[in-house]
């Protein structure tokens, strides 16, 4: 990250609010992929990206005093760049799953948003309803039985951590 704060989409670009989600959401499930292979060195606090700065450059720069968020000072609000800054900006504010969370909230209590899955990017507990209810749907289609019982997979832990605030930082 460069001094902005916020994130770029690539090397040479400028910082952008709506990389707050498309980038900052990528660290969460690399810190899984990387707790799933034996990653010994990874915060138990925090992503991999400082996530105060990040805090800052949405809330700074990126608000338009009569609401709606932005790019970058100097464009206008619009729907994309409020959702995807809100995104990231709920990324960069709760580490962490229901088993193990951590709360890094820059400024007033009223900052605060609800936590967002990183992949789906609605809130979790929505998630795992969503899951719940399409495992136990037949597989379209066939006569085939699937691989495995909706029942089995509900019991696969992978299948619960996808459905945890951040799916991400399983350690306990
Ligand atoms: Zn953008």
């Amino acid at each position: 990250m460069r001094f902005e704060g916020g994130f770029q989409g690539r090397c040479n670009k400028l910082v952008d609010g709506c990389y707050s989600f498309w980038q900052a959401g990528l660290l969460p499930l690399l810190h899984r992929a990387l707790f799933k292979e034996g990653e010994s060195e990874l915060s138990r606090q925090r992503w991999m990206f400082e996530q105060q700065a990040l805090q800052e450059y949405i809330l700074l720069c990126c608000q338009n005093p009569t609401g709606g968020l932005l790019d970058k000072p100097g464009k206008s609000r619009d729907f994309y760049h409020t959702c995807y800054c809100l995104s990231g900006l709920s990324i960069a504010q709760h580490f962490g799953n229901t088993d193990l969370h951590h709360e890094m909230i820059l400024g007033m209590e009223e900052n605060r948003l609800a936590p967002t899955h990183p992949v789906y990017n609605i809130c979790p507990e929505k998630v795992a309803r969503a899951l719940q209810f399409f495992l136990r749907l037949p597989v379209p289609g066939g006569n085939k039985q699937p691989e495995a019982s909706a029942e089995d997979r509900q019991s696969d832990p992978d299948a619960d951590n996808d459905a945890t605030a951040s799916g991400s930082a399983d350690q306990s």
